[in-house]
């Protein structure tokens, strides 16, 4: 059995619900109980704050956990980081009142920083020779200068809409964060071998995102030009059709490119095209 331990309310509370349910992982809705098992997988989930998650898992209350990289360069518990989730995407900067012209780090000595980091932002002055006065608050941080608590903030950003609402710009990123999957250090070979499981069916979730699965029909002689607009893939299916000099081919392609590949398959006449969600890609 392995315990993981996934934020109980907030952002990334329903990212990593899915994240598990993707990998065929479901867990009745344990949202009002601390702990809950899923039926299909050994695995239990322990519901917490995402600041006590670094904690849990260095203690060993959880095997695995979910939380932001923030968080776990914040509390600065011994785990080990197994995987970047790619949500919960966000920086950690600072910012200062709009009006304040700004000439560099060096405009940061002498100054008062509010924060709720201060772990990060003590480290990322002293890698800078920055000397700040560095002022910890819990909550509400992007309203300290206006409030005269401090001169300036050091806060999660993503769009940096509150820090224009509180007349406020960033000026300095000291670290981008997105959601991890921590594990204790001295986990049992039999929870190793789960959380081996667990990552290889997460990377085949990652690895469909943004994939289509592409089915067209072609004359038999466009088939090496068709290769030739399909460069990165091994190689494509091809499949004979019942009629007479015409063949099926079968890629993956990538949404981003999907257009531009379609329209010049279309051009060397490709008929017949269906676009196929991907669910999993499993090598
Ligand atoms: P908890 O009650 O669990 O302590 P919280 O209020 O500390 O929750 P949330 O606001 O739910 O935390 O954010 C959780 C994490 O989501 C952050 O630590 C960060 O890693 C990530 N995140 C991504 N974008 C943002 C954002 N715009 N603001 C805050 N956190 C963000
Ligand atoms: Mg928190």
């Amino acid at each position: 059995m392995l315990r993981i331990a996934i934020q109980a309310k907030g952002r990334l509370n329903e990212d990593s619900l899915e994240l598990l349910s993707e990998a065929g992982v479901s867990i009745e809705n344990g949202k009002r109980k601390l702990l809950a098992r899923s039926g299909d997988f050994p695995l239990e989930v322990l519901y917490l704050r995402d600041d006590d998650i670094p904690q849990a898992v260095s203690m060993g209350v959880a095997d695995v956990g979910v939380v932001g990289l923030n968080e776990v360069e914040e509390k600065g518990f011994d785990v080990e980081t197994v995987h970047s989730l790619g949500f919960g995407k966000c920086r950690l900067s600072l910012a200062i009142p709009k009006a304040e012209a700004y000439d560099g780090l060096g405009y940061f000595n002498g100054k008062r920083i509010a924060t709720s980091y201060p772990a990060i932002l003590s480290r990322f002055f002293e890698r800078n020779g920055i000397e700040a006065e560095i002022h910890e608050i819990a909550g509400s941080v992007e309203i300290a200068p206006s409030v005269g608590m401090a001169d300036a903030i050091f806060d999660i950003v993503s769009s940096g809409g509150t820090l224009v609402t509180n007349g406020l710009r960033e000026v300095e990123t000291a670290l981008h964060s997105e959601a991890v999957l921590i594990a204790g250090r001295t986990l049992s070979e039999e929870k190793r071998q789960l959380l081996a499981q667990l990552l290889f069916r997460i990377e085949a979730v990652e690895r469909s995102r943004g994939m289509k699965y592409v089915l067209l029909n072609l004359p038999h002689e466009k088939i090496p030009e068709a290769i030739r607009i399909l460069p990165g893939m091994k190689s494509p299916t091809i499949l004979p059709l019942a009629q007479e000099g015409w063949s099926s081919i079968h890629v993956v392609i990538n949404e981003k490119e999907l257009w531009t590949k379609i329209e010049q398959l279309k051009a060397i006449g490709a008929e017949d095209i269906l676009v196929l969600s991907l669910e999993k890609m499993i090598r």
